[in-house]
């Protein structure tokens, strides 16, 4: 096993990784810049939540009132059978990083409605780390670009019709709760034990 190894592929020898066992919520955007790369727009379904950490929370509103629809399900990547993203390959993603789910790019962050948070989401096997490797420099990650595709992302979300607490379309042009206060939220899934995107 070589020290310069990256850290996903040591991962996938180990354990399921992130893209193989979590539920990927895509944006109108990324399914927009993934239908155009791939040539095809059937790559995406509307379910509910089958990991608990998926489900719609009091604490990022935009997520609850914009993401889910009435009957409690929202736009994820297919997945195979055994559980695999439509898009994981031999080698790993078989997209290309400015076309990959918001979701996808941003984790390991654990983030909110309003921003990053300081810890990091569980899911990545901290085990495997080299001596003195930090797990965002193993992924050579950087909270800059985290920062601008969480934007982007809660933007993207944005151009999701608003729903009231029960799931229903509000009527257009009124305001979400989400402008109002929107409490920290605890632990992603988001892979979360390796869940990409909640
Ligand atoms: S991001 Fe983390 S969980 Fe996903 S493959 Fe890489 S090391 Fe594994
Ligand atoms: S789209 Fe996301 S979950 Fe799917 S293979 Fe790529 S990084 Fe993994």
């Amino acid at each position: 096993m070589s020290d310069s190894e990256f850290l996903c592929v040591r991962c996938a020898r180990h354990m399921r990784t992130c893209c193989q066992t979590s539920e990927v919520y895509v944006t109108p955007g990324d399914v927009e810049r993934i239908a155009r790369h791939a040539g095809r727009d059937d790559f995406h379904e509307f379910r509910p939540p089958v990991r608990a950490e998926y489900a719609p929370d009091d604490f990022d509103l935009p997520w609850r009132e914009r993401v889910f629809r009435s009957d409690g399900t929202r736009r994820v990547l297919k997945r195979r059978p055994e559980g695999d993203c439509t898009f994981l390959g031999p080698a790993g993603c078989t997209l290309p990083l400015d076309v990959r789910p918001l979701a996808c790019r941003i984790y390991p962050f654990d983030y909110s409605a309003e921003g990053l948070k300081q810890e990091l989401a569980p899911g990545c096997p901290l085990e495997l780390l080299r001596n003195g490797q930090s797990l965002l420099g193993a992924l050579e990650m950087n909270a800059d670009d985290a920062r601008r595709w969480h934007r982007q992302l809660y933007d993207e979300i944005a151009l999701e019709p608003p729903r009231d607490r029960t799931g229903k379309e509000k009527p257009a042009g009124r305001a979400t709760e989400q402008e109002t206060a929107t409490p920290a939220k605890s632990a992603l899934p988001q892979l979360v034990p390796a869940t990409v995107g909640k």
